[in-house]
């Protein structure tokens, strides 16, 4: 089959199509699914010049999100059958443990990720486990599907699992040009919260307005904490979103208000960070970090999207042959919702 490898540690330009052997079934609970469309995401490239313990097997095939149609069943499969249009939760736990049991397959320490730890979505077949799936709406497009399920789930677990978003809070949520960051503004607003979003660009913020954000602040002209001080009357922000580390968690810090919550699911401008240790225990903060969800909570979203809410802005949609040109767009940070690789028409 085709699909997008990277064939040694490197860089996007690394990537490349090639035949690879068609993934097997391997265990009775387990679906091969023929992929229609996949999603790139943040953490992609990330992987692309390797992870601290993770051994990868050359040629790796790329990609943690997809949509398609399952081909054929294991033996133990009961909830599924071919033909299904399905989308996927790219985590994996050992569904034995304490943890996977108390949805907390991210805790797991068998826990895997598609395109991270085993063969990954930017290829003709995906094997996963039947606990991993969810129906696409019949009505959501495929380039839809693709890009849904890592950034909701993650986002979804952000919001709620780990913040408690209530009605009536602020939320200041940095870089709405990202899938997670526009999924925690669709929830902000779905959980009756106030939403500030930033971006560099205008008109990023612009098309955030339809995703229902509140709030539009360029964080390039703008000095966000006192922005943020400004809109909520000195209160500041009750939770923070951050996933750009380095850049920001000073002011992320700063905007932040009394008994107020940060979460971040990554560090796009650099890991390491500086905090403050008499304001973390005067403000008495919380300061969280969070990474994709459980089985149940990606069934929580699914649901959500079944009824036609949380479903991703499509950036653009590339041919396989072009899916390196989807990688180079994010790396560059040029895209505003998911980049969609169309891998079978
Ligand atoms: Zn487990």
């Amino acid at each position: 089959m085709k699909a997008l490898v990277l064939p040694k540690l490197g860089g996007w330009q690394d990537l490349v199509v090639t035949d690879v052997p068609v993934p097997e079934i391997q265990r009775p609970d387990e679906v091969r699914v023929r992929v229609h469309t996949a999603g790139i995401n943040h953490l992609d490239l990330f992987i692309l010049g390797g992870l601290p313990g993770i051994e990868y097997t050359f040629p790796h095939i790329v990609g943690s999100d997809a949509a398609g149609t399952i081909e054929s069943v294991g033996s133990a499969v009961t909830d599924w059958a071919v033909g299904d249009r399905v989308m996927m939760n790219p985590g994996i736990g050992c569904n034995a443990c304490g943890l996977c049991a108390a949805d907390q397959q991210p805790l797991c320490r068998d826990y895997h990720l598609l395109g991270e730890h085993v063969p990954g979505t930017i290829g003709e077949f995906v094997v996963v486990p039947q606990g991993n799936l969810a129906r696409v709406p019949d009505d959501m497009p495929w380039s839809q599907a693709a890009g849904f399920s890592l950034a909701a789930l993650t986002a979804w677990r952000m919001m709620t699992g780990r913040a408690r978003v209530r009605a009536g809070e602020t939320v200041l949520i940095w870089g709405i040009g990202g899938g997670v960051a526009q999924a925690c503004t669709r929830i902000a607003r779905l959980l009756g919260a106030t939403s500030i979003v930033t971006s560099s660009s205008d008109e990023k913020l612009e098309r955030a307005r339809a995703l229902g954000a509140d709030h539009l602040l360029n964080h390039v002209t703008t000095d966000v904490p006192r922005a943020v001080r400004a809109i909520t009357e000195g209160r500041n922000a009750d939770v923070v979103i951050d996933n750009v580390g380095e850049a920001t968690w000073q002011k992320s810090l700063r905007a932040l208000g009394r008994g107020g919550r940060l979460v971040t699911c990554g560090g796009t401008t650099g890991p390491m960070v500086t905090t403050d240790v008499r304001k973390l225990f005067w403000y008495q903060w919380d300061l969280m970090g969070s990474t994709m969800g459980g089985d149940r909570e990606y069934q929580e979203v699914a649901r959500h999207a079944a009824e036609g809410r949380l479903w991703p802005v499509v950036d653009s949609v590339v041919p396989l042959s072009e899916g390196r040109e989807a990688f180079r767009r994010m790396a560059d940070g040029a895209q505003f919702g998911k980049l969609v690789i169309e891998v079978a028409a």
